[in-house]
């Protein structure tokens, strides 16, 4: 029975039960109309009680055919007319269920394309932000068990509501989906920076809800940040020289100064204005390391060759230094690129020379341990306190102490061994003493023999 109310859903079985009622309504009108009118009419034209008592028999039996009838007639009238209904909703039904599939086949066609982005895409209701669909790099970055959370919990745990620049109120005006919203978002929970796309979309039960389509630009962003701090260090770094020529030419014009003193400035406008070539050469010279570092074509390289060059090309570079080289004649091969490599210990030998100004001796040497070559650089010179330790690496830095600040540098040396030695597989590390020297040790892998 529950089958069959199925089948003919609310609106037939309503038609059924209303069919007797009909019926009888109609039944009870002709048949009410009959008694009511035909006796008078009979009346009217017959007088004889005797033929009188015969017509209304006549007339019992014709009501008994004529109603009989009737109810025949509306009885099938109301089964058509039911037949004729389950058939449009047999029909319906089956249009219906081509439709759902289609819709269903068309949804998963799309989740797959999503879920093939490395982006993540999501669709959240417009006004609760109930979590609706998250493809697979939703899922992957945030949470697999994402189902009845809401957008806001999910993407930003610990927010209770929507982020600051959530655009859902602007997508739908009135009813009508606006164009896209394109915002940036920052994920509490992952630390991640995301450009989001949003747009107000019809949902497969009919109501609008938001696509957004998130994708990761955090890579970007601390790319962004860092280019940002170059520029300004290096604007620095180069205002500085400037702000001392421009100054010290302003004095010579403008004041009347002797032959003794206009030397004195000239020497320090070039004094600044070499260094000024210094510091854009070292910062040529790294962009250019950094640009060629990678996809550069490695060869095996023997270490002993490489430091003899460099000890030779230093060896009579300062009378006040003697250069020790220190290295095995079987010290295994690495495999690198052998300009690079070379630049690499030209800087640290220099810096050996220049942070040791009241000379002694600087070796280098190389030793293998544990499958890597490690090199080293080793002076007797001022040293590097140990809170300068860890950031010697890095650009533009150089160590605040009267001592050093003695000497000319721009701070791009070690930046550039560091990069070298990271594009090789390799490390970086200093141990020092201030007053003590300074050991720079480089570690590349041994190519196997
Ligand atoms: P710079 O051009 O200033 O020498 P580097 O990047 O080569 O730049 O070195 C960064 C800083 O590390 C230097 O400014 C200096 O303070 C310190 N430093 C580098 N090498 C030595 C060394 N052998 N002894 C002492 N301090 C050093």
């Amino acid at each position: 029975m529950g089958n069959e109310d199925t089948k003919l859903f609310g609106i037939s079985i309503s038609k059924v039960r209303h069919a007797p009622l009909k019926v009888a309504t109609v039944y009870i009108l002709a048949g009410g109309g009959w008694i009511l009118f035909s006796d008078r009419l009979l009346l009217w034209f017959v007088q004889d009680p005797q033929l009188i008592t015969r017509v209304q028999t006549l007339k019992g039996w014709f009501f008994v055919l004529a109603s009989a009838l009737l109810i025949a007639w509306l009885v099938h009238r109301n089964i058509e007319s039911l037949r004729r209904e389950e058939q449009m909703l047999r029909q319906e039904l089956k249009e219906r269920k081509i439709l759902g599939e289609a819709l269903r086949s068309q949804f998963n066609e799309i989740s797959t394309i999503f879920d093939s982005l490395n982006a993540v895409v999501y669709v959240a209701d417009l006004e609760s932000n109930e979590l609706l669909y998250l493809n697979r790099y939703g899922k992957e970055v945030f949470r697999e068990d994402w189902h009845g959370t809401s957008c806001c919990d999910i993407l930003h745990t610990g927010r209770t509501g929507p982020c600051e620049s959530c655009p859902s109120n602007q997508l739908l005006m009135e009813g009508v989906p606006q164009s896209p919203c394109i915002w940036e978002s920052h994920s509490h929970l992952t630390g991640k920076w995301h450009q989001c796309i949003d747009k107000a979309v019809r949902w497969t039960d009919g109501r609008w809800v938001r696509l957004e389509i998130a994708v990761d630009i955090t890579e970007m962003k601390l790319l962004e940040k860092m280019k940002m701090e170059l520029v300004s260090v290096l604007t620095h770094e180069i205002r500085t020289p400037l702000t001392a020529m421009m100054g010290y030419t302003e004095l010579l014009l403008a004041q009347e100064v002797d032959l003794f003193q206009q030397k004195a400035f000239l020497s320090t406008i070039q004094e600044e204005a070499e260094r000024l070539n210094e510091l854009i050469d070292d910062f040529l010279d790294l962009q250019r390391v950094e640009a060629t570092l990678i996809g550069h074509e490695h060869i095996p390289l023997s270490v002993a060759k490489l430091l003899s060059d460099v000890a030779t090309l230093f060896g009579c570079a300062s009378e006040r230094h003697v250069i020790r080289l220190d290295c095995a004649p079987d010290i295994p091969t690495v495999s690198g690129d052998e300009g690079q490599l070379q630049r690499a210990l030209k800087n640290l030998l220099s810096n050996a020379l220049k942070y040791s100004p009241d000379g002694g001796e600087i070796s280098i040497g190389a030793r293998h341990e544990r499958g890597d070559v490690v090199i080293w650089v080793r002076d007797e010179g001022i040293g590097i306190p140990p809170d300068a330790i860890d950031r010697v690496f890095e650009k533009f830095y150089r160590v605040n102490t009267p001592a050093h600040r003695m000497i000319r540098g721009t701070g791009l040396g070690l930046a550039l061994v560091r990069e070298t030695m990271e594009a090789h597989g390799g490390m970086v590390w200093v141990e020092s003493r201030p007053g003590n020297g300074s050991t720079f040790f480089l570690s590349l892998p041994a190519c196997s023999s």
